[in-house]
């Protein structure tokens, strides 16, 4: 058995002068501890945060501001959530079961761990995000559930949160303490993609620690839906998934659209050139099938999951046609 310390500090400031290299911050623990059982993960020291004073939401700036301990129930079912950004809602409540999204806090959701195989099995030797220079086991193995957008010769795995897609359209800005103050980071640029470094998932800086998440004002995100494609009803990760958000003119024109997928790449994908090519067209089948086949032209499959590619067209066809029957 490997032996960790563990303190419980009550401020910020206690909390980031207890971390050091070897820590780890830990909130509801529902992957960081799955990740210490398998030896995955192996901090020196736990620093329990659920004493921070980080569990509000509130109303900031014309949008709303979430603490980072918020559970993840507790988000889905607040009434200036529901009603002003219902996506988010069903985003979250898509994901998990019950028991696990009571646990769950939204800080956390933003850093849970690929849930590739390989990952979280050490006895394959292979696996670059765990032991970087080793390989990758999935690109020769069973590579049914991994990308197929963005992914490097590194790694192929896909981020697991359906929180963190609705999020993504959203455009929602991640606070963040550390040791050099606090800064924002956009949602885009918060996850990262693998390139040479699959072992690196996000872009906070050692020690920092995530404090609040900001969704700006949208006046149109009640026109949104989240979709989730998966193998089972529930508990069970997105194969796709497609939050879609669209703001329409009274004539059913599109003024923007955005869209977001998961499943289909190592971070949240913000579906861009889709969003771009709809941008002033009427909402119909052959527009946005045309759309999202052009922002799965350079997919990537491997043997298991060529299925993807046109399930992620089908799904965002189906995602934005359903959030454009939606009223405002
Ligand atoms: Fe590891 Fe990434 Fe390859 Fe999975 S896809 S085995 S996480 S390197």
């Amino acid at each position: 058995m490997r032996q960790f310390t563990y303190t419980c500090p009550k401020t910020i400031e206690e909390a980031l002068k207890a971390h050091t290299s070897e820590a780890a911050f830990i909130g509801g623990g529902t992957n960081l501890v799955d990740l210490m059982k398998m030896g995955v993960e192996r901090p020196a020291r736990l620093i329990n945060i659920n004493r921070l004073p980080l569990t509000s939401i509130e109303e900031h700036e014309g949008g709303v501001r979430v603490g980072a301990l918020v559970s993840n129930s507790d988000a889905a079912a607040h009434a200036f959530i529901r009603e002003r950004y219902p996506v988010l809602s069903e985003a979250i409540l898509a994901g998990a079961s019950q028991q696990l999204r009571n646990m769950a806090t939204m800080g956390g959701n933003l850093l849970q761990r690929t849930r590739c195989y390989y990952f979280y099995d050490p006895s394959y030797k292979e696996c670059n995000k765990r032991t970087p220079g080793t390989g990758c086991a999935a690109k020769q193995g069973f590579n049914r559930i991994h990308a197929i957008l963005g992914a490097s010769e590194a790694c192929i795995a896909v981020h697991p949160s359906d929180m963190c897609v609705a999020l993504s359209a959203l455009d929602a800005v991640v606070q963040v303490t550390g040791p050099k103050g606090d800064r924002s980071i956009p949602f885009r640029e918060f996850h990262r993609l693998p390139g040479s470094m699959p072992q690196i998932d996000t872009n906070l800086r050692p020690g920092e620690l995530i404090t609040y998440i900001d969704i700006p004002p949208i006046t149109y995100a009640r026109r949104s839906t989240y979709l989730k494609v998966r193998d089972r009803n529930s508990y069970a990760f997105a194969l796709v998934s497609v939050a879609a958000i669209l703001d329409l003119d009274s004539g059913g024109t599109l003024r923007q659209a955005r869209i977001a997928l998961g499943g289909v790449a190592h971070k949240p994908w913000r579906a861009t050139k889709a969003e771009g090519l709809l941008a002033g067209k009427k909402v119909n089948e052959r527009i946005v099938r045309e759309a999202a086949e052009a922002e799965l032209a350079n997919a990537k499959a491997y043997r298991h999951n060529s299925f993807k590619v046109e399930l992620a067209q089908r799904s965002i066809v189906r995602a934005v046609i359903a959030a454009g029957e939606k009223n405002a």
